[in-house]
């Protein structure tokens, strides 16, 4: 993709009122247009200037503060202002319309940013993280995405591709000879290297799932026989009602999803129909619904009704709770005369009132304790791939596999480099080294216009 020649504008931050808004300018007309709306006197760079905005035709728009970013030292590495005014959407609007009678052009999603990357002031993963960070939900989502954005993906890429040249380089002194055959000695070498990489590849793609444990939250499936309590749960947790509470057994029918954050977790708390051994037609319509939840579930909330006998839980959802992933809720411990033994060893239980509240907040520590079990760190860096980086990273460990098998069974040596170029690319993609216009342009728009 080649270097953009215009210059782009957008509003950074939100239409709204509020106490202020940014629009951000960035391409080569920036110098020569800060000069007309703000001149006779340059604008000198990084230095915020309080002054008038006024259109072609002469009239005050607004009192501004404007700052002119000379490239590279700017976001996007091209020459930027950026002129924050008072937050009044009808302003923000008569200035774009002001730029636009100027000759800039409206950026499109993502187009800052793109133009960051294309300046390489940051490469793909980087510009990923940018995403993150604007999205980012829990305190956990947040500290990935930093340090993302600080190359640390890029760094464990580099070490894998380092990884791969070497043995590339060692292949193809033997390609230009090809009467001889690469040595016994060579080959052990070169699987063991292989080895080292594939090894890397897959710890970094272990952490595709935290990774949409951060993005998405983590999915916490409430599960219980009907009227144990899970919609009072729910509501209770989410500090506000929001499911139907009902003395009537079967009311959730449809799921309800919400996100809560708990400690410097996301969660995403799902109430489900309710879990009856012999259920009327439409309640078994709502159960097969919980029981496909269930099956993608991250965490389990068990809740029962500690007045009654413990129910039996369909098998597909009984094999699936483990000490690491339920806790077990003996809720509606206020209609106890006192307090029972919790009922389970092999699981972790807790008696909570969903009514009353108690016992809440230590069921917030416990959710957390589990969820913290959860990140996925590699030495003291978290490492949170995304889909796209899981894509290119299962290509290359399959492009990786291929080559081993070849150079382990004695085969082509001028094969195996392409094996191996193939999983440079792949790593290349995740960084964006490997130019693919349409990738480019589809992960850009997904970002929101003005980053
Ligand atoms: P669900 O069907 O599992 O979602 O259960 P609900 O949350 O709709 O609750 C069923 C009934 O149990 C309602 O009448 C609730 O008020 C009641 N309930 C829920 N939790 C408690 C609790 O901790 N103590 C008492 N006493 N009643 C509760």
């Amino acid at each position: 993709m080649s270097r953009p020649t215009d210059t782009i504008a957008a509003l950074a931050t939100p239409v709204g009122t509020s106490a202020i808004a940014v629009v951000r300018v960035s391409g080569p007309d920036c110098a020569s247009l800060a000069q007309g709306l703000f001149g006779p006197v340059p604008l000198p760079p990084r230095v915020a200037r309080h002054t008038d905005y006024r259109n072609l035709q002469g009239a005050v728009l607004d009192d501004v503060l404007a700052t002119f970013y000379q490239a590279p030292r700017s976001y996007t590495g091209e020459d930027s202002l950026e002129i924050a005014l008072h937050g009044n959407p009808f302003i923000a609007q008569s200035i774009l319309n002001d730029l636009l009678a100027r000759g800039i052009r409206l950026a499109e999603a993502g187009e800052f940013t793109q133009r960051a990357f294309l300046c390489g002031k940051m490469d793909l993963s980087q510009a990923e993280a940018v995403m993150d960070l604007i999205h980012a939900r829990s305190e956990r989502a947040l500290a990935a995405a930093n340090q993302q954005l600080r190359g640390s993906l890029g760094r464990h890429l580099s070490e894998l591709t380092e990884g791969l040249l070497l043995v590339l380089a060692r292949i193809e002194a033997y390609i230009d000879f090809p009467d001889e055959d690469l040595p016994a000695e060579d080959r052990r070498i070169v699987v063991k290297e292989l080895d080292t990489v594939l090894h890397g590849t897959a710890r970094l793609l272990a952490t595709h799932h935290y990774g949409e444990l951060l993005r998405d939250g983590i999915k916490t499936v409430i599960i219980g026989e009907p009227n144990a309590g899970k919609s009072s749960l729910l509501n209770r947790l989410i500090g506000r009602d929001r499911a139907l509470v009902s003395p009537e057994p079967g009311t959730t029918r449809d799921f309800i999803e919400e996100r809560i954050i708990l400690g410097p977790h996301c969660l995403r708390l799902i109430d489900t129909a309710g879990l009856n051994p012999s259920p009327a037609a439409l309640e078994k319509l709502g159960m097969d619904k919980t029981l496909e939840r269930a099956a993608e579930a991250d965490l389990f909330l068990w809740v029962l009704d500690a007045t009654r006998p413990i129910p039996a839980l369909p098998d597909s959802v009984s094999s699936r709770l483990t000490p690491a992933n339920t806790l077990v809720l003996l809720n509606k411990a206020d209609l106890l005369a006192e307090s029972t033994p919790l009922p389970f060893t092999a699981l972790p239980s807790l008696s909570i009132s969903a009514l009353t509240g108690d016992g809440i907040t230590s069921l917030g520590d416990h959710i957390t304790r589990l969820a913290d079990a959860f990140r996925f760190d590699q030495g003291d860096e978290i490492i949170a791939i995304n889909a796209r980086h899981a894509d290119a990273l299962r290509r290359a460990t399959e492009c990786l596999n291929t080559a081993r098998d070849k150079v382990a069974n004695s085969g082509p040596t001028e094969l195996l480099a392409s094996d191996l170029r193939g999983a440079l690319d792949a790593f290349g993609e995740i960084a964006g080294k490997i130019d693919n216009e349409r990738m480019l342009d589809h992960l850009f728009k997904t970002f929101c216009i003005g980053k």
